[in-house]
């Protein structure tokens, strides 16, 4: 079994779209799970904690390549 991500830990990544600071602490999100970019509205899917990568959940491009 895979670890639990660390909780405590303030970690930001940029918009893949619009390149907003996005502080995941601040929305309390898990992986795998979608949000809303809180500058250009774009629906986000969590991918991983570490590194932190954020991809948008949009079908419109795979960057997870
Ligand atoms: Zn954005």
């Amino acid at each position: 079994m895979a670890p639990p991500p660390a909780r405590d830990a303030v970690r930001e990544a940029p918009c893949p779209v619009c390149r907003h600071s996005i502080t995941i602490a601040d929305f309390d999100v898990d992986r795998g799970e979608i949000f809303a970019c809180s500058a250009c509205g774009v629906e986000l899917e969590l991918l991983g904690f570490d590194p932190l990568r954020l991809a948008a959940a949009a079908p419109v491009e795979d960057e997870d390549a």
